[in-house]
C-alpha cells in the first residue's frame, strides 16, 4: 500500500515536468535511502502493477538505487557509514546526526531515443 501511493506520487511527478513526454520515459532510476522506509522489491512489485494498469506506461523500466546510511561523527568531525543500524563512529562516539540515508528521489530520467 505504501509502495503504491510512492508510485503514484512518482508518476504525478514525472507527469508534472515532463507533460506529454512522460510516454516517451524508458527507464527511470529512484534513490531510496535504507532510513526512507522504502523496499525496493516492493516499490518494483508497485510500479510492475502501476504500469499494467497503465497502457501508456507499458515499456517503462525502473530501477532502485539503495543508498547506505551515513551519519557525521562530532569527535572526529567525519562521517561514517552505518553498518547494521549501529550508530557508532570507529572511535566510539554514538550519533544521531544523518547525513545520508533518509532520501528518496527520482536520481535519473532516460528519454527514449527516436
Ligand atoms: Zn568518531
Amino acid at each position: 500500500m505504501h509502495e503504491l501511493s510512492i508510485v503514484k506520487d512518482i508518476f504525478s511527478t514525472l507527469e508534472e515536468h515532463y507533460k506529454t513526454r512522460v510516454e516517451d520515459i524508458a527507464k527511470i532510476e529512484i534513490t531510496a535511502g535504507l532510513l526512507s522506509n522504502v523496499q525496493p522489491v516492493l516499490i518494483q512489485n508497485a510500479f510492475d502493477a502501476f504500469i499494467i494498469e497503465h497502457q501508456k506506461y507499458r515499456q517503462m523500466e525502473l530501477e532502485v538505487v539503495v543508498q547506505d546510511i551515513v551519519a557525521h561523527c562530532q569527535e572526529c568531525n567525519r562521517d561514517f557509514k552505518v553498518e547494521y543500524h549501529r550508530f557508532v563512529c570507529s572511535c566510539g562516539t554514538p550519533s544521531t546526526t544523518i547525513v545520508q540515508g533518509n532520501e528518496l528521489y527520482i536520481s535519473k530520467v532516460s528519454i527514449k531515443q527516436s
